[in-house]
């Protein structure tokens, strides 16, 4: 047995057992032992142990983002599989699912083993592709899917894009259910957005831009619910920023057909105000909202209609977010500002309890990815994060471990600062603050 490892003086957090209580948790060899007196006995008094005190933190299986573009192959000028793993550990992050819409797009199999071989060498997150749909995510032929998926694909999408066109919606559901893997769509009639680049609303017209209306999405939503429920496949709908979305969601769900969602951080602490300084970094796709949308999503999130919470992180060069609001790419980056966000947005106002966020961060999104994982259960790998839920930190984007630094968030004081990250036990993430004592 190697040295066995104990984090002490925490509150641990396991929402898929319901456990929350200051207990010491012990690590060896990379694995859960357990939680205090249930971890072995020799391993509690392993002389060789090493401890960290962490009091006032909570401990919780490590977080996991189903929603994130790590940009490798083709565009490593906006980040790196190493790059974007090494943000995702500084988040809390132990596992990640990446968008195929790189450059050439994850679409087959030798690029989605590239990601898997690249990732590994990195070593700071497990990360998880998603294959393209559609070759050269060009909406018109399926990739070979089922090849994807046991090379390691854990879901198809084309995001970035919509699957435009139903009769190849249809088939990539026939398909993907066969196989137990979602069809990741990002929900968007492409007609209807135009050439929108903010919110249709109130303020799109008084500051004389472009609007995408709600609607966009939403019957891009309504037509995949009932093409999940023709088929039985599994459609999970991508960064959901509609309330009218949210309603046919809701509804779907009731009548069996299998349908989840995630939202995104930013459409819960912003709304479409916040262009109004016409500054590139709100631009996202979807884009900010209305608030009666956002208070709608932060409904969803509260009664399971949004099963998880994702970052949608999209790097991108600073040249190119320097640019007019017009001009600039959609997207902000989101792996280094999502815990805080989250606990500001919905357990600070008191929708969520922090278990209860937790679970919609680490147990949900596997879940519908269909991956195990998610708790601190002995005899799992040690995937484990460490935040101060209280202790505030002030987003400075220079600071990000990400190539990204498009944020709306720079200045902002959140709380919920990550203080250790450990991925099979092995330190992906610590703090300066934090120290080590032999016992
Ligand atoms: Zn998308």
């Amino acid at each position: 047995m190697a040295s066995p490892l104990c984090i002490r003086g925490g509150r641990i957090l396991d929402p898929a057992r319901g456990i929350d209580r200051v207990q010491d948790l012990w690590i060896v060899d990379g694995t859960i032992a357990g939680l205090g007196e249930d971890a072995p006995a020799d391993v509690r008094s392993n002389r060789s142990a090493e401890v960290m005190q962490v009091p006032g933190s909570v401990i919780c299986p490590g977080l996991v983002d189903i929603h994130v573009h790590l940009r490798e192959p083709g565009q490593e000028e906006k980040e790196t599989i190493e790059s974007g793993t090494r943000a995702a550990a500084r988040g809390g992050f132990t596992t990640v699912a990446c968008m195929p819409n790189t450059t050439p797009p994850l679409d087959d199999r030798p690029r989605i083993e590239h990601v898997i071989r690249r990732a590994r060498e990195a070593g700071h997150a497990r990360v998880h592709p998603i294959a393209a749909v559609t070759r050269g995510q060009m909406g018109e032929a399926l990739t070979e899917i089922e090849d994807l998926v046991q090379a390691g694909a854990v879901a198809v999408s084309d995001d970035g894009k919509p699957v435009r066109n139903a009769e190849i919606m249809r088939r990539a559901l026939q398909l993907t259910r066969a196989l137990g893997v979602p069809v990741i769509q990002h929900a968007e009639d492409p007609d209807l957005k135009g050439d929108g680049v903010m919110h249709e609303g109130w303020t799109s017209t008084r500051l004389g831009m472009k609007g995408i209306p709600d609607a966009a999405e939403s019957v891009m939503v309504a037509r995949d619910a009932l093409l999940a429920e023709l088929t039985g496949g599994h459609v999970h709908v991508a960064h959901v920023s509609a309330g009218r979305s949210v309603e046919i969601i809701r509804k779907a769900k009731a009548r069996g057909i299998r349908m989840t969602a995630e939202t995104a951080p930013h459409y819960l602490v912003l709304t479409d105000e916040a262009v109004e300084g016409f500054d590139p970094r709100t631009k996202m796709n979807p884009p900010l909202r209305s608030a009666k949308d956002r208070d709608a999503l932060i409904e969803a999130i509260v009664d399971g209609t949004i099963d998880c919470l994702a970052t949608d992180h999209a790097p991108h060069t600073e040249i190119e977010k320097d640019s007019d609001f017009d001009a600039a790419p959609f997207g902000i980056v989101g792996l280094e500002t999502a815990l805080g966000l989250y606990i500001k947005a919905l357990v600070e106002p008191k929708h969520l309890s922090l278990s209860e966020l937790i679970l919609r961060i680490t147990l949900n999104p596997l879940r519908v990815l269909g991956l195990p994982g998610g708790t601190l259960e002995a005899g799992q790998p040690a995937d484990v994060t460490v935040f101060d839920p209280a202790r505030r930190w002030t987003v400075r984007a220079a600071e990000f471990a990400s190539m990204g630094r498009n944020t709306p968030f720079e200045g902002w004081e959140l709380p919920g600062r990550v203080a250790l990250t450990l991925l099979g036990g092995r330190v992906t993430y610590r703090a300066a603050a934090l120290e080590t004592s032999a016992r």
